[in-house]
């Protein structure tokens, strides 16, 4: 027996030997932060490779002093409040943040864990997303520049071409004040196409600011409907919904995209019926026409960027973009759009919001 047993503790010793190394292999080569601190005292207790090389030998200081620069005492950022309340661990804490230190931005995961002596310490495992926040930044600009600079021209064309067009009728010239016209038209047109591009990338990002405010949907729909096409465009509204709290320009852009693809799928002399109505606590807007319908494996992609049915670009051009934009609006005012269809047969687009 007792020949035995330092055999067994020399295997058991070597296996966790091993194991060690290897945990240490994998943990010492991440290029994240990890470093554990106390709760209350803010000492740090345990930093990893990575963090060290970024800060130094920061064990046994204040996280305060140690990781962050310029501040006389804890962080007024500090997050130890969230990780335990009532003597509880809490989920984790994610958040980001720009180092004061290095400057560089973080994907922060705090955390309550046990130590080793018992007690619930601090933990944060912290991700470099710098390049990504530089990207956003680009972006930003870029999405500024479209939206700023590249409209102004467009407005100043479409300003001088309704001048023109004015003065070409005056000077009795309907044929060229129709030229003038159709310029007009087509600057409008571009003017919309950047608008929608820019929203789209901001929906996409989550940085579109919606400019919410009393809208009548019922109102809002007719006039749309009427100025489509009033004469294959039926619009009913047995329960009028109270004002709802949306984007007016926004959402306006989704029906006018739902009654276009409605159009543009659809027989020539077809009917497209809209509803708008109550169900439950939502208002419910409905368009359904009788047209070339979608195929039922696509269905579930109609909603996504750029997807456009097979030979949907026979059929009329688009970028497939309308109803991936439609969506991210509708639920950016906390709705949702979903559709029945069937091929040969027509669609049905029905969009739900909350009432309140
Ligand atoms: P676009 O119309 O510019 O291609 P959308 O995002 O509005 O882009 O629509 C995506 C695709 O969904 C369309 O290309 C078409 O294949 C299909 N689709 C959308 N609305 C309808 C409809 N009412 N009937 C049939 N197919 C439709």
């Amino acid at each position: 027996m007792s020949a035995t047993a330092p055999a067994h503790d020399t295997t058991v010793r070597t296996a966790l030997l091993e194991h060690f190394r290897q945990f240490a292999a994998v943990f010492d080569s991440m290029n994240v932060i990890v470093y554990v601190a106390d709760l209350d005292t803010h000492e740090v207790l345990f930093v990893n490779p990575y963090t060290e090389s970024l800060f130094g030998s920061v064990v046994g200081k204040k996280c305060w002093q140690a990781l962050q620069a310029g501040q006389p005492g804890p962080c007024p950022f500090c997050s130890n409040h969230r990780l335990v309340v009532d003597g509880r661990p809490q989920p984790p804490y994610v958040w980001e943040f720009q180092n004061t230190v290095t400057g560089r931005w973080f994907l922060c995961i705090d955390r309550a864990i046990r130590w080793t002596d018992g007690r619930l310490v601090r933990m944060e495992v912290a991700v470099d997303i710098t390049a990504r926040k530089e990207a956003d930044a680009l972006r930003e600009q870029i999405l500024s520049l479209i939206s700023h600079d590249l409209r102004n021209p467009l407005c100043g064309m479409s300003s001088a071409g309704q001048n023109l067009r004015d003065r070409l009728r005056e000077l009795g010239q309907p044929e060229l004040a129709q030229v003038a016209g159709d310029l007009v038209s087509s600057a409008h047109r571009m003017d919309a196409l950047i608008e929608e591009l820019v929203d789209t990338v901001r929906l996409h990002s989550g940085t579109l600011q919606l400019r919410r405010a009393p809208v009548d949907l019922a109102a809002l729909v007719r006039g749309l409907a009427f100025a489509m096409d009033r004469r294959r465009i039926s619009v009913d509204a047995p329960v009028e919904p109270p004002p709802l709290h949306v984007d007016a320009s926004r959402f306006a852009r989704v029906v006018e995209n739902l009654l276009s693809n409605a159009l543009k799928y659809s027989p020539a002399d077809s009917n497209i019926e809209v509803t708008v109505g109550i169900e439950g606590e939502e208002a419910v807007l409905r368009v359904r026409d009788h047209g070339i319908g979608i195929a039922a494996e696509d269905l579930p992609r109609v909603f996504t960027r750029f997807f456009r049915a097979s030979g949907a670009q026979k059929k009329a051009p688009g970028l497939g973009l309308g109803l991936y934009g439609a969506r991210l609006i509708v639920e950016a005012h906390g709705g949702r759009i979903t559709v029945e269809s069937e091929p040969g047969r027509g669609s049905c687009f029905r969009v739900a919001l909350p009432l309140s």
